[in-house]
Parts: C-alpha cells; structure tokens; sequence
C-alpha cells in the first residue's frame, strides 16, 4: 500500500463533476483507491461517486489518497495528477457557478412566447412520486430486486438518451452533470444498499429505494459548504427518476402555488399536459427552440416561456425567486428588491396587452378579394375552448399526441374517443383534423424502446405508428367511430412519399371493415397527408392524387430541407424559415395540390407570424391554421394588404440565392408598402456577423 497528500485545487471543491471523473480515472486500475480527509474522521472509496461526494471536501481540504493493489505506483500518481489539474475546470464555469446562491444572476436564452412574470421556481425533472410502503413475502424478494434493477437500467436508458441531446445541443461541458448522475446508478451504495433492504427488511423496491435515497440526502444536507450542499439536487433527482419508473403511472406533481415557474432542463409536452395549468405562470428550460413542441404549446396556452437557457437548471433550488421576461429571453434568478419592482410594473403591462378575441370569425378577406380560412391548431384539450373564442374555422391540426399523459403510455381507444368528440363539438361545422401520433421527434417515445441516435430522422411519427400498429388501429378506430358525430378528418404525419399513405389507408380501411362487422357506428374520414419532408415535397404531385388534402408543417420542412434542428438552440441561426429552398418547397407542393384539386392547410409556426403570412398568401396559400390566440393578429393583417401585391413581392424573393436576399427583400418592400403594418420590429431582423 502506498500513499501521497493532495490538497482540492478546483474551485468547487469535490462536487458532482470533478467526483465523476474521479471514478472514472480510478476505475481505471485494479487497486483499492480511497482518500481520507486529514482534518476529520471521513474516508471515501474513488470509486464511488455518492462516497466522494459525502466527503464534502471543499477547496483547500487536504487529503491523503492511499493505493493497494498490483498497479498501485500508476493509480496513486495518475489521481494525484488529477488533483494537481484541478480536475481540468475552466475558470469560467468556476466562477459563475461560485457565486453566493442570493446575488442576482441573469440568464440569456430565446423568449418563445409573450409575457414577463415573477414567481417562485419548482423544479421539475420527472414528477416526485407518490411512493407506498409495502411488506412482502420471501418468495417476492427476488422478483422485486428485478424490479429494481429494471428501474435502474430504464434510468440509464433515459440519462443516456438526455445526455446525448444535451451533448448536441449545449456542447460536452455541458452535459457533464449526466456523467455523474449515471455514476449514481452504478454506485454500490445506491444500488447494493436498496437491494440490502429489499432483502432483508422485506420491502417493496419503490420503498426501499426511497428510504436509501431519504439517508443519502440526509447526510448532504448535513454538509458546511454551500455549493456541495446544493449538489443534493442531483441526488435527489436521481432518485425522483428511479421513483418514477418504479411507481410508473402513480406519478404526481408537485403541488404548485400560484406563482409557479416550472424550471426544468427539458420539458415534454405530455409534462405541461399533466401539469396543474392554473398555477403555473412561467416556464424556463436548458433545452428548447422557437418551434420546440414545448415552445408551441406555451404559446398555445398563453405561458411564459424562454427556452435555450443553458445551464440554468442546476443553478436553481426549488422556491428560488425568478424572474422570467420572454420578451427579452431573459431570465433572473434572485432578482434584488430594486429588479423586482422594476418587473412588477412590466408584468402589469404585458398583462394587459396579451391577446383578446375581436368577435370576428369567418374567413378573412384581403383588399383584392381573396378569402382565406383561418384555422385553429390544438395540442390540448385546455385550449379547445379558444377555438370559437378567437373566431377560427374549425381546427386545421389537433396535435393528439399530446393525449400522452407521459411517453409511452397511449389512451385506450374509448378515451380517445370521447376526446375527438369534444374536440369536434369545438371546431363546430369546420371540422377538426386529427394527426395521427407524431411520436418520437423529440425523444418522445416509450423508454423501454432503444434510445435512437437521431430521434428526428428516426421511428418518427407515421414510422413509428407503423411499427405500432395496434398503437394506430386503436387510434384510427376512435378517429373512425367519432366522425359519426360530426365533421373529422385525419392526417398522416411526416410521410416520406406516397407508400406511407398507401400503408396508412390500407390500415384505415381494415378498420373499417372490422368496424363494420362488430356493428359499430362509425363514419369513413377524409384522409390527408402532411407535407414536410423534402422527398414529400418533391413527389408531392405523386402523393396529391391519393390524399384528400394536404396540411404543409413548415416547422419541419425548415427543418429537413435546411437539415437544422429545430429544438436545437445552438443552430438556430440556421433556421432560417425564410430561406429560398423553403419557399421553393412551399410553391411546389401548392402546385402540386392545385393541379389536383385538392386543398392545402399551411400548419407551421410560419403561419402565424404576420410577414411570413403575408408571403404565404403571396405564395398562393388560401388556408392557414395557428394557435387560437394569433388568430385576431394575423386576421388585422390579412385584411390590409392586397394579395397581388404580396404575390409580387413573392416573384422577387423566388429569384434569391440567400435568407439573408430574401429577408432584405421583405424589409424594404414590406416597409415601403405597409409601414403601419409592419414597424421595423415587426420584419425580420438584420442578421450581424
Ligand atoms: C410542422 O412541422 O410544421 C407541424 C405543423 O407539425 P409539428 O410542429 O407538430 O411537427
Ligand atoms: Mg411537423
């Protein structure tokens, strides 16, 4: 056995990251390396993350390393050199991350929909769960110690799945925190200790690992250093993840005041769904763009929301006072009394100005004459009151993936069904069109399938219903038996060409025929396909003569056709909606539908930004559909502007090389035509170098 004195350089102390790489470079050898604090009775094995951090070991804390085995030289001196480079942390993480839990810190990311709000943080990662105490007989014992390590291995699934998003989207500094907290699932002291109670208290897994997770915690509340403290968090949410899939459905959320601002490093959408919608007044994620479906639904609901920030969540502790301005895309974390009266005046003001219905409905009529629908797209069933509210057509797009109260678990078909039928009853004599499940985009899908490296062009949407077909029978069944009450249609999400609606229609008409022999009610549907792919696109007259409509998803063309994810903060100057290859694929496909008679829906976020409306209808397009509350603003410009005039400024654009050609185009012809319409903030801004 051999031994070396080192002293905690980096700034942080021993916290979760520098913990992780500690495991890591000790596993690296055979031999035992464990670190004794010299100034107190504490030992912790290097290999084991949740024993390092129990250390608490702060910067200036001097310890002794001791190596015992066959590569002790080699271990002891490659630690140690870990030591003497303090972990290899940059001086800027440090800082920022150093800085007392009560000065004001702001935050920069992308405000995705209106509002300034201040409230309270309730950090969400996967719900705390609701967690029962249960004595069980020695026969059980083994089939819960599988139980447990299923919770594990799914825990890992997931972690691994995050962490490569995070990787993408922040950079691998960023996604350091995943390191350590897939290091708790494989440290002993999770894991062999829950087992240990399982086995010999004869408890339930969900118990066992609480009552293990309650003692880990409780010794870090227990540590003098502030930040190392904080780092609990990670435990904590450690342990929330293994407690929801072992509780699986039986999850809560926390009970929410009124002024909560959820903060969470991504937020699914079935997340809100699930969320007390009354309490919460503001979101603000790591993770996220302007055509996130997390984004869309804030925007549909009326939510604050900014979205990219980063780093953010693990700066936060719930009950912190935030500040969250998405007019800015700015958050503010401790905001000092001065900074909160300063919003509390902003907050009544943007209150005041959000959105309230006109009372018109209809379509709108331009100053030539050309009439076009307005309708309505809906994730939720909370906002199908806003339908009528804001004057749409009907409900161009239901997003009813969101029916998911959490990924992988789908509505039986008969809840589905009374779900459609509510939402026909909304959308009035218009009609509602229900997507089938859009599912997997964003690494939405059940965790219990294989994470996939590249979720977006992976088993997405009607790949994945294709795969899961009882999935998709059941839905289409509900879709089927609902129409009997009123008018729906259905759409095929992200086809790729004519052959994925060649599939889904085949499974549409077996269901029918199998309606029809159990003496079912039901009514056949029309049935469309969503243009939103590039090879869609350019077989769009192809697919045109097998569908009975077209819905266009410009947020995914951009997407695909400028291959820019659309979640992905990191390129959004990238995603440039605006750029000629878009509108080459926006003028082919309305061609496409025009020569077959058949109508086209313009679905995407683009829809509902005033300009790009406007070259929409230049374009051709006679059908939008947008969040219920943008309806009023797009209807005022509609109405304003002379459709040839929009066409012609469109025939110039079509002749650009760039985004940047086709944006400079629209500012100064838009400008020049419209200035009341559309002030300089109101257009594209100019992008800087
Ligand atoms: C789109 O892609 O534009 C669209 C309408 O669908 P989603 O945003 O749900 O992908
Ligand atoms: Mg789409």
């Amino acid at each position: 056995m051999i031994e070396k004195r080192v002293r905690v350089s980096s700034h942080l102390g021993l916290h979760a990251r520098a913990a992780a790489k500690l495991v890591r470079v000790a596993n690296q050898f055979q031999s035992e390396v464990t670190l004794h604090r010299l100034d107190a009775d504490v030992e912790a094995d290097a290999k084991s993350i949740l024993s390092i951090l129990m250390l608490a070991a702060s910067r200036g804390t001097e310890l002794r390393l001791l190596a015992n085995g066959s590569d002790e030289v080699q271990a002891l001196e490659t630690v140690a050199e870990l030591f003497a480079r303090g972990f290899d942390e940059t001086e800027k993480v440090e800082t920022m991350a150093r800085a007392p839990a009560t000065t004001e810190l702001y935050f920069k990311g992308l405000g995705v929909s209106e509002g300034v709000v201040i409230g309270r943080v309730v950090r969400l990662q996967d719900g705390t769960c609701d967690v029962y105490q249960a004595q069980i007989k020695e026969a059980d014992v083994v089939r819960e110690r599988l139980r447990f390590r299923a919770a594990v291995a799914m825990a890992r699934r997931q972690l691994q799945a995050i962490k490569s998003r995070a990787e993408k989207e922040l950079g691998e500094g960023h996604a350091y925190i995943f390191d350590a907290h897939l290091l708790f699932l494989e440290d002993a002291k999770l894991t062999r200790d829950v087992e240990n109670y399982i086995v010999q208290e004869h408890a339930n897994a969900d118990w066992a690992t609480k009552v293990v997770g309650d003692r880990l915690l409780s010794i870090y509340t227990q540590i003098n250093d502030e930040y190392l403290r904080e780092r609990g968090s990670d435990i904590e949410d450690v342990i929330q993840r293994l407690l929801a899939n072992l509780t699986g459905e039986h999850r809560t959320y926390p009970k929410l005041s009124e002024d909560a601002v959820i903060v969470a490093q991504d937020l699914l959408p079935s997340t809100i769904a699930e969320l007390d919608l009354n309490h919460v007044k503001a979101v603000a994620t790591d993770l996220g763009g302007w055509t996130s479906h997390m984004s869309i639904i804030a925007r549909g609901l009326g939510l604050t929301a900014v979205v990219g920030l980063r780093d953010f969540y693990h700066r936060t502790r719930t009950g912190d006072e935030i500040i969250v301005d998405a007019q800015r895309g700015e958050v503010i974390l401790h905001p000092t009394a001065d900074t909160s009266s300063r919003y509390g005046l902003a907050e009544q003001r943007v209150l005041k100005s959000r959105a309230v219905p006109t009372g018109e409905t209809g379509p709108v009529i331009t100053r030539s004459g050309v009439k076009v629908n307005l309708r309505a797209n809906v994730e939720l069933p909370a906002e199908f009151e806003a339908v009528r509210r804001f004057g749409a057509s009907g409900v161009g797009l239901f997003r009813s993936e969101f029916l998911l109260s959490r990924p992988g678990l789908i509505l039986p078909e008969d809840e589905q069904y009374v779900v459609y039928r509510e939402l026909i009853a909304a959308a009035g004599e218009q009609g509602a069109i229900v997507r089938l499940f859009d599912i997997g985009g964003e690494g939405d899908r059940d965790f219990s399938d294989r994470p996939e490296r590249n979720p977006a062009l992976g088993l997405r949407a009607i790949r994945f219903d294709l795969r899961h077909k009882e999935i998709m029978r059941a839905q289409v069944r509900a879709i089927l038996r609902a129409a009997a009450t009123g008018p729906l249609s259905l759409v095929v999400p992200m086809v790729a060409d004519v052959s994925d609606i060649r599939m889904a229609k085949q499974v549409v008409m077996e269901e029918q025929e199998q309606l029809t022999a159990d003496r079912v009610e039901f009514s056949p549907v029309r049935v469309g396909a969503m243009i939103e792919v590039p090879s869609a696109v350019l077989t769009s007259d192809k697919i045109a003569a097998e569908v009975d409509f077209f819905e266009l998803g410009t947020n995914d063309l951009v997407q695909y056709t400028l291959a820019v994810d659309r979640g992905n903060y990191a390129v959004s100057d990238w995603f440039r909606t605006l750029h000629p290859a878009v509108l080459f694929g926006i003028q082919r496909t309305l061609a496409a539908a025009a020569n077959a008679r058949i109508p086209v829906i313009v679905c995407g976020e683009m829809a509902s930004t005033p300009a790009y409306a406007v070259l929409l209808v230049g374009l051709g397009a006679v059908d939008l559909s947008m969040t219920p509350a943008l309806i009023p603003r797009i209807r005022n410009t509609l109405s304003s502007i002379d459709t040839t005039e929009a066409r012609s400024i469109v025939e110039k654009c079509l002749t650009c090389a760039t985004a940047d050609e086709v944006e400079e185009i629209v500012r100064v012809e838009f400008n020049s035509r419209w200035p009341e319409l559309f002030p300089p903030n109101a257009l594209p801004a100019k992008t800087t170098d």
